[in-house]
């Protein structure tokens, strides 16, 4: 019998922990959400998410309320960095039935995601302590109080303090990539998602609607490399000599945010009463645009388990079985898109010519069917 009344804390309400808030909240359960940072618009540019995260969100009850922002996307194109033409993906085809591709504000999917999770979540509060006590968690705040849980959710990306805490594995590792974004207006952009190869790096520009462009940008480095100090800069002389529509876009970008790219390959995801979800059990590189997609699933999944076993440990098993051999595959795949990226352009661009929608599409080929 399902158990309502556990008391369960989920810490972080970035897309996991609102996800498995929501997810909670309509099985009937009543979390407490805490959230480190203060309450305000999220920080990142923007983000695009294919079809099976808009499938996960359509399960969570948010595809329509989604719908008014953004941008679909129908069609990948691949270029060389001189512009020139090197293969096309039918998007909207590979993911028929499944869910549509969206580019949007980040802001505006976690303003939809927040209002969704439909409950109060404590801003300004991170977890500073978890201690198992029997059956229970005892927990920590950074405001001084203290509570009492019968299941604790890490829901804190990727650099996890509940990971920390609960013994569950090591810090996140750099996979040797720094990552550029930026929402840029005023300037022409492309009418697809559109990718630009260059020699260990690359360039993704798409339209989010509102004659806004988002790009992404990609460059690799060694392995704890210390990032950019004066990331426009960088931005600009990394991509300045590659073709349309790149130019133009430089010019009219007025701010980019640079990321360290880390990973998270854990052997365990959770201990006692303690579970992680999102990032903080799985972060990839963001190549395939998968980790919101995967944040959203594992909630779902989470979700479900606690209802159809009705016991914390029993969930915590299902939940970590269901979904390991999904995120490990992705994570393999995310790695053989940076190796393809690395090959030098005089091998991989004839390749990605004559085989790139078959290599494209097959990285996303066993997340078509539900997870
Ligand atoms: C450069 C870049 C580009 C990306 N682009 C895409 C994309 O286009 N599509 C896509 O699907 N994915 C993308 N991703 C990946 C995606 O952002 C993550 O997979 C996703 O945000 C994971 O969600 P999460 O909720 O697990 O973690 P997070 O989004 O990191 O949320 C964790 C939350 O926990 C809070 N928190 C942390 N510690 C504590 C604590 N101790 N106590 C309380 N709260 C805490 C944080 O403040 C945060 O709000 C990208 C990632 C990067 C770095």
């Amino acid at each position: 019998m399902v158990d309502t009344g556990l008391r369960v804390l989920i810490v972080g309400a970035g897309i996991a922990g609102l996800a498995v808030a929501r997810s909670l909240r309509v099985a009937g359960y009543r979390p407490d959400v805490v959230e480190r940072h203060p309450a305000g618009p999220v920080a990142g540019a923007g983000i695009y998410l294919p079809g099976n995260a808009l499938r996960a969100l359509r399960e969570l009850g948010l595809a329509e309320p989604l719908r008014p922002f953004g941008a679909t996307i129908d069609r990948q194109v691949f270029r060389t960095a001189a512009g020139e033409p090197l293969c096309e993906l039918d998007v909207a085809e590979l993911w028929s039935g499944v869910g549509e591709c969206r580019a949007l504000s980040r802001a505006d999917l976690h303003r939809v995601m927040l209002t969704g999770a439909g409950g109060a979540v404590r801003f300004g509060i991170g977890v500073t302590g978890l201690v198992p006590a029997g059956e229970a968690v005892d927990v920590s705040f950074s405001d001084g109080s203290a509570g009492v849980y019968d299941l604790v959710i890490g829901a804190d990306g990727r650099r996890s303090t509940v990971r920390d805490l609960a013994r569950l594995g090591g810090p996140a590792k750099p996979v040797g990539q720094f990552a550029y974004r930026s929402v840029i207006s005023g300037a022409p952009g492309p009418k697809h998602w559109t990718a630009l190869f260059g020699e260990r790096a690359g360039f993704v520009a798409m339209p989010m609607g509102a004659g806004q462009v988002y790009c992404y940008a990609e460059e690799a480095v060694p392995p704890g490399a210390p990032a950019p100090q004066e990331p426009l800069c960088r931005f600009r002389e990394l991509f300045g000599g590659y073709g349309d529509p790149v130019p133009g876009l430089l010019e009219a970008a007025e701010k980019v945010a640079v990321a360290v790219i880390e990973e998270v390959d854990i052997d365990r995801w959770y201990h006692g009463r303690v579970v992680l979800i999102g990032d903080a059990a799985h972060a990839t590189s963001p190549n395939l645009a998968q980790g919101a997609a995967m944040a959203l699933e594992d909630a779902l999944v989470l979700a479900d388990a606690l209802v159809t076993t009705g016991a914390v440990p029993a969930a915590l098993a299902v939940y970590e079985a269901r979904r390991r051999p999904r995120t490990k595959w992705l994570l393999a795949q995310t790695r053989r898109r940076d190796r393809t990226r690395d090959l030098t352009p005089a091998l991989r661009d004839p390749m990605i010519r004559r085989l790139g929608d078959q290599i494209f599409a097959g990285h996303y080929r066993r997340l078509l069917p539900p997870r």
